[in-house]
Parts: C-alpha cells; structure tokens; sequence
C-alpha cells in the first residue's frame, strides 16, 4: 500500500523509512531475558514483582549475583566507595576517556522488574555481544550500576550517580533510617570505607559520554505504538511548600459570610494549579500531593492549610513562569477568603537537558535497526541527570512500559521491546566508539 508521508505521524514515518531494510540483531534477545529473570528472584514477593530496596540484604543478594555475571563476561569489576558496580572492557586506545553506559538495579518497595533492570541488564547484555564478537573497541567501555537509585531508603534519589558527580549534602552519611541505621551503616556492611567517599568522584575529563537505557515509566510510547524513544532530556522539579492561614471557629455559630476558611481557600487553589499548568501547549505538569488541615474537625472552620505544589518541565523558564501564575492566582484567592497566604520553594532540581548529537545518535542506530522512534522528555529522575549536572553529555534510550505502568508488580515491557532497546544501546556505543 502506498501512502504519502503527510497523512503519516513523525513516528510512522520513521518506521516506514526504516522498514525498507531492516539490518540484523546484534544482541542476544534471550541471553537477556535470562539475565532480568535471574535478576527477578531477589526480593521477589508473591505479587510477581520486587521489594529491592537499596542498602537492604536483597540488594545486598542481588549485586553479589550481579558482580558475578559480571564476572563471566570478562568484565574487571570495581566497586567504587558509594556503592557503584563499575565493570570495564579495556580499550585498545587507553588513553581515550572511558564510554559510561548503565543503570540501577534498586527497586520501590513493590516495585517492578524492569525499572533500572532492563538497563543494567541491557549493559550486561551488550558487554557480553561484544565478547562473543570478540569486539576490540577503541574506547574503555565501562558499565556501572548505580546505588540506591530511587532513595527510598534515607529519602534522597539517585545517591550513587549523585556521589559520582558532585559527592553528599552536608550529613547525607549519618542520617539514620526507621531502625536507626545510618547510610555509612550500611556502605560498611557492603565492605566499603564511607571515609572514602570522595574516591566515587568521576573525572568528567575521563568520561567520553553517559548512556542509559531505561523503561519509559509513562504511557507515550505504548499509546503510539513507538519503540524506542529518544530522551531529550530529565524535567527539572520545583517544588513549594504553601501555607493558607485563616481562622479556626466553631463551625455551628459563624455565619458562612463571616468564616475565614482556609481548606475552602486551599481548594480553589488546587484547581488553580491544575488550570495554570494546562494553560499552554505542552508536557509540563504539576502536582498537589497532599493537604494538612488543622484542626482538623468536623465542627471546627479549618484554620491552617499546608500543602505541597511541585511544577516540572524541560525549560526552566516555564516552571518560574508556572510557579508565578500560580503565586499570583493563590493571593488572589487568599485575599478574597480573607487567610493569609505563604509559598516557598524548598526543593529544586535543574533540568538536565540530554547531548543533542547523542539524540540524533540513539535516533539513527534506531532507524537503522527498523524500529520507530519518538523524542519526548522523560519526567521521571534517572542516574543520568547526575551525570548531565557534571558535564557529561548524556543519551537516554527509552522502551515503552505497557500501559503506562510502573513502580508497580504490574509494571511490564515486552521482551522484543526489551532486546530492541538493548541493540539500539549496542549501535549507539559501536558508534560512539568511533568518534
Ligand atoms: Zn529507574
């Protein structure tokens, strides 16, 4: 059937481009599989996922498993002072800076078997095509899988990259957990010095480039029937603390004229948010976790409101932008309420935008391989942003999450979209390889 690229989406036209010649798998599909089920047992729970949290025993099981397979394919594996299994296949050029690719391997409690895995066992993967190809790249290729990439436990994300690029916030070490264990606690019971943390620091020089494989964790690419995706970059997070302050009285006696209500206030605020955000063309969202209300009865006007509001976006400016309607529209609301109104940003991450020519790159090696492509930001954090924060350039591949599913024992990608992204990471290192 012919048909006219112009009734066709930008995906569709890539895989009707690339379809003409698809080119042969490099990896091995299987191989792969095995290596995310042999991963799958530690912290398996009968919902057919995982709770691998990192610094727990079963993440303490599963990266012993995982620095053996290793191991076995021929890799020299180190384990820097925070936690980071680095494995690395010597270049034959060894004074070029070293081509980093990985992921996690670290889980929510009940979380998936794909999240992180799919990239730490897509590098494993490629290490072990490149020794069955008994591949002499010029570049050292290094795979590292990062530590407690989701920081549920001691409530900070991305700890290992983040030790990688710039080292811990004054006392990130000796915060304790719920059983009164402190991080250091635990690098300890992983047989490592915390003294040495500062040995985890990357040399941004004596990296060549950063990519990482990763499930997508939204539903973009499973709604479009997209095969891989290409990260133009990891949103930046804002994220306020907002009080409304109004006057708690009995809830029988004042008149609803006279009432100072601040939950009422807090839910025009709410849909403020939503509305301000949707404003524009765009994929930026923002979010209200949760409300306090104080006092909290059913007889007493609500007096205090504190809530949350966190923006994300790719651009900066339009997060300020957001954050300033949204301050705007909330003192408006204050003031006809009659409360008082406060917001403060209390936590921010930048944006980290991933390498222009290392889109073009994952998009190409896609193409050629025949699968369709889709560039879209991710709105998740990942161990790249690190890296991205340092001066690394990054790339990010995604693969689709079915149903737009994770975080979840429900969280699932299909194995060809799994070896799909593990070969597309394979033709992007190849390439690179050569620059
Ligand atoms: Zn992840």
């Amino acid at each position: 059937m012919r048909r006219t690229a112009a009734c066709l989406g930008a995906a569709a036209v890539a895989l009707a481009l690339a379809g003409a010649a698809p080119s042969p798998v490099h990896v091995n599909g299987g191989r792969l599989k095995d290596l995310l089920l042999g991963l799958a047992q530690f912290g398996q729970n009968p919902e057919g996922g995982v709770t691998r949290v990192g610094f727990s025993r079963e993440d303490q099981a599963a990266r012993d498993w995982l620095i053996e397979r290793m191991k076995e394919a021929g890799l020299e594996v180190r384990v820097d002072p925070a936690a980071n299994i680095h494995g690395r296949r010597a270049g034959t050029e060894p004074a070029l800076p070293a081509i980093l690719f990985g992921s996690h391997i670290d889980s929510v409690p009940k979380g998936g078997n794909f999240d992180g895995d799919v990239g730490s066992m897509g590098a494993l993967e490629v290490m072990w095509t490149l020794k069955d190809e008994k591949a002499a790249p010029r570049h050292p290729f290094e795979m590292v899988v990062w530590s407690n990439e989701e920081g549920v436990h001691y409530g900070k994300g991305v700890f290992g990259s983040r030790m990688a690029a710039r080292g811990p916030d004054a006392g990130e070490l000796e915060a304790t957990d719920e059983d009164g264990v402190a991080l250091a606690e635990w690098l300890r019971r992983y047989g490592l010095d915390p003294a040495r943390i500062g040995e985890a620091r990357l040399d941004p020089g004596r990296v060549a480039s950063y990519i990482e494989l990763h499930i997508e964790q939204g539903g973009v690419l499973d709604r479009g029937g997209v095969q891989i995706g290409v990260v133009q970059g990891i949103v930046g997070i804002d994220r306020y603390h907002v009080t409304l302050e109004g006057f708690a009285n009995h809830a029988g006696t004042t008149p609803m004229a006279e009432r100072r209500d601040a939950l009422v206030a807090a839910a025009r605020l709410i849909l403020a948010v939503r509305e301000e955000v949707m404003a524009r063309p765009g994929r930026q969202v923002g979010n209200v976790g949760y409300v306090q209300v104080s006092p909290g009865a059913p007889n007493v006007v609500p007096g205090l409101v504190r809530l949350p509001v966190e923006l994300r976006d790719l651009r900066r400016d339009v997060i300020d932008d957001m954050a300033g309607r949204v301050r705007a529209r909330a003192e408006a609301i204050a003031k006809e309420a009659g409360v008082a109104f406060t917001m403060e940003r209390y936590a921010n991450d930048e944006p980290a935008l991933t390498d222009p020519g290392l889109q073009d790159l994952i998009e190409a090696s896609a193409r050629a391989a025949g699968y369709s492509t889709l560039r879209l930001p991710s709105g998740a954090g990942h161990d790249a942003q690190s890296l991205g924060r340092a001066g690394i350039p990054i790339g990010m591949i995604f693969v689709p999450s079915k149903g737009g599913i994770s975080h979840s024992p429900r969280e699932r990608t299909e194995w060809d979209d799994v070896t799909r992204g593990a070969e597309v990471l394979y033709r992007v290192l190849r390439e690179l390889d050569k620059r």
